[in-house]
């Protein structure tokens, strides 16, 4: 069980409509999480949605992709409908929304890659103390944010219900890759605040603590 801090932070990698299924480089089942991540957004005082955000000349898109790091198929390009978030996706209101790989050079899959933002200043602003990290791809945006969450010195843990893969193997060498580099598993379901836990056992929650003057 997670109960939730006020020192959380939820990040939503890449939940973008050409990730989706019927997108240009859609991952299969992406649209499954897409509920799970709802019903966990109103949980955290702090939501950091990143977005891929390419220029059309970026330099991943190729003509004959192979579907593998350096040969993908053009994809979230700036302005296009691929690029959006998808309308059943809640966008919690003070949520940031960090834009990478707009550097037409760069790759960059890690919300940490940012050039338009410093995340980790902006979390530790926040005094963000762990991350909680959902989305799209495992096995490289959502496997490459929680390495940066963990080399920036924060707390990370993946929420395994709440993201999906390219492909199996690359899958399963990034869940390896992330449990090496100190990084939890935890579960949608797993994840309450502690008053959503005092609900479900029928116990009243603990009154805020007051003061006397
Ligand atoms: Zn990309």
């Amino acid at each position: 069980m997670d109960v939730i801090r006020p020192t959380d932070a939820l990040i939503v990698v890449d939940v973008q409509n050409d990730f989706l299924p019927g997108g240009r480089l859609a991952v299969e089942g992406g649209d499954q999480i897409v509920p799970l991540i709802n019903l966990m957004i109103p949980l955290f005082d702090n939501v950091v949605y990143t977005r891929d955000w390419h220029p059309a000349d970026h330099v991943s898109f190729a003509d004959e992709p192979e579907y593998r790091d350096g040969s993908w198929p053009a994809h979230c390009v700036q302005g296009t409908a691929g690029a959006e978030f998808p309308p059943n996706l809640k966008i919690s209101r003070d949520a940031l929304v960090v834009d990478k790989g707009d550097d037409p050079a760069v790759e960059a899959y890690s919300g940490f890659q940012a050039t338009s933002l410093d995340l980790a200043a902006w979390l530790r602003e926040r005094e963000v103390e762990r991350l909680f990290i959902t989305g799209l791809a495992t096995d490289y945006c959502v496997l490459n944010t929680a390495l940066g969450g963990v080399a920036a010195g924060f707390e990370v843990a993946l929420v395994e219900d709440s993201v999906r893969g390219v492909a199996p193997e690359t899958t399963r060498e990034a869940m390896e890759e992330l449990r090496r580099a100190g990084v939890r598993v935890t579960t949608a379901a797993a994840i309450s605040t502690a008053v959503a836990v005092s609900v479900a056992t029928g116990e009243e929650p603990e009154p805020p603590a007051t003061s006397e003057e």
